[in-house]
């Protein structure tokens, strides 16, 4: 049996020794194996690299560096993350479990997102206000808020964190990042591609660990300007009462119960593949999973078939299988959750039309069935709650005032689909769902470029697009007297 590689954290721009000297396993979630040994952060790990963060954004001075060559630094990362993607692709594929068809998918758009915020970073700037007052010149500077705390979940490890480190060192902030705990590889590798871009030592930093640790320790951090968290919910919550009482910013994107809704005008094989695609894909685990999908009466029957037949037909198996279609569960807690959440809707009377079962794909994993839940409604928390895993709910409606109401009553307001060939329906629909995005006739859309945010208990705060690099900077007013 070889020796498992070991990895430490990444701080100042060097691999360091956890300071408990502890670590624990990392394991492949298709076979179960051992893949990496990861160092567990704790305090002391999290002081010395807001310390590295710290120093990188005083002095050298990665705050004054001109912004043109923060943009230029930025557009090395993207090119260097695009030379690397088989790489990382394999990785995070290890690591979670995503299938590598859709991580070689991400991996193609991964580099936009840091040549979006190249093209952006020389364009922060104030402004110049006119008063009444001609004696007095007023005008207003963005400044960067200082050390970053980035913490992120295991379901798109890339993706996620690079929707935060991006927009952050383009506004002239340096990052402390903590990984999730199930899944470090990838993200330890990005810090590592950033040093060899260029950017100073202390820029990004890793430290890797559990969430009641280090990532507790970095919350709690004095030095701290901002978290950004992506995550569940409940963290969340708890991130936003530890920064509110501090006075510190928080970028907030939290879990997720979406409705995709099919209307009776709808190309209903298109809708079909949006439903399967919108809850199956990466196995479920996705924030904006269309977990609830309601069709219109008239289209109920057809649509359900359609969608079984094709849940059926799934290809579980090896991730690293370009035919496969469904791989594993992240871990097998998340494996166990979502058979609980199968047997508590059984239990509240739902019906399973279609898988309800722990499968092994082949390799003794944590994989689980494409599963479809019917005669359900709104009272029941296989409904209400975010399962987080290939669990569909489908019920009926008869109008669209009823679906309004069934669609937006759920504590969450991440996401939701809408299926029509009606136009005047579908700008209804947009702005009446109470969602921070909003598909018609497609799911799953996303771009560098377009903001997202997540209304009510799915978060506080824009990620992407030019929104979110205000979040990462203060605005001064400057007042002289000419
Ligand atoms: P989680 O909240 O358990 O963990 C997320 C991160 O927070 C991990 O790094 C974890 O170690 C850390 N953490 C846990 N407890 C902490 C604490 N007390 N203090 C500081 N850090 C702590 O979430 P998860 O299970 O890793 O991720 C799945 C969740 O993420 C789902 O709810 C999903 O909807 C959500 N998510 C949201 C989006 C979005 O953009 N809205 C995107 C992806 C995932």
């Amino acid at each position: 049996m070889p020796e498992l590689r070991t990895s430490q954290h990444f701080i100042g721009g060097r691999w360091v020794e956890p300071a408990s000297g502890e670590y624990f396993e990392s394991t492949n979630p298709a076979t179960r194996q051992a893949l990496y040994r990861a160092a567990r952060g704790n305090a002391a790990d999290i002081e010395r690299a807001v310390a590295a963060a710290k120093k990188a954004f005083e002095d050298p001075g990665w705050r004054d560096l001109s912004q043109t060559r923060r943009g230029h630094l930025l557009r090395r990362l993207g090119d260097l993350i695009a030379a690397n993607s088989e790489e990382l692709a394999h990785m995070e594929t290890e690591d979670n479990g995503k299938l590598l068809r859709e991580m070689r998918g991400q991996l193609t758009t991964l580099p936009e997102y840091y040549y979006y915020y190249a093209g952006l970073a020389d364009k922060i700037h104030g402004d110049f206000i006119p008063t009444s007052d001609r004696q007095v010149l007023n005008y207003t500077a963005r400044e960067p808020l200082g050390v970053i705390g980035a913490i992120t979940p295991w379901n798109s490890p890339l993706t996620l964190t690079s929707s935060k480190l991006a927009p952050a060192l383009c506004a002239g902030n340096t990052v402390v990042i903590k990984p999730s705990e199930y899944t470090s590889a990838t993200v330890l590798k990005l810090a590592e591609l950033a040093l060899e871009a260029g950017f100073p030592p202390g820029a990004v930093n890793v430290v890797t660990g559990f969430g009641a640790e280090a990532g507790q320790a970095l919350v709690d951090h004095r030095d701290l300007a901002k978290i950004s968290f992506t995550g569940s919910t409940a963290t969340g919550s708890r991130i936003a009462a530890a920064t509110a009482s501090r006075f510190i910013g928080s970028t907030l994107e939290l879990g997720g119960k979406s409705p995709n809704i099919v209307f009776e005008d709808a190309n209903i094989p298109n809708a079909a593949r949006g439903v399967v695609a919108g809850i199956f894909a990466a196995a479920g685990q996705t924030c904006i999973a269309g977990s609830r999908v309601f069709a219109h009466r008239s289209v109920y029957d057809e649509l359900l078939e359609r969608v079984s037949e094709r849940a059926k037909s799934i290809r579980i198996g090896d991730p690293l299988d370009e035919t496969t279609e469904l791989g594993p569960l992240a871990f097998e807690g998340q494996r166990d959750k979502v058979a609980g959440y199968v047997d508590l809707g059984r239990s509240e009377g739902a019906r399973v039309l279609v898988g309800g079962h722990p499968a092994d794909g082949g390799l003794g994993g944590y994989f689980y069935e494409p599963t479809i839940l019917v005669d359900v409604d709104n009272s029941m928390r296989v409904v209400r709650e975010e399962i987080f895993g290939p669990v569909l709910a489908i019920m009926p409606f008869d109008t669209e005032e009823e679906v309004v109401r069934l669609a937006n009553d759920t504590e969450y307001g991440l996401a939701a689909g809408v299926w029509t060939s009606n136009l005047s329906r579908a700008h209804r629909m947009a702005a009446r769902l109470d969602a921070g995005t909003v598909w018609v006739n497609t799911y799953r859309a996303m771009a560098p470029m377009s903001p997202r945010q997540g209304f009510k208990a799915s978060g506080v705060g824009v990620e992407h697009g030019t929104e979110t690099v205000k979040e990462y900077t203060r605005l001064k007013s400057i007042w002289i007297n000419t």
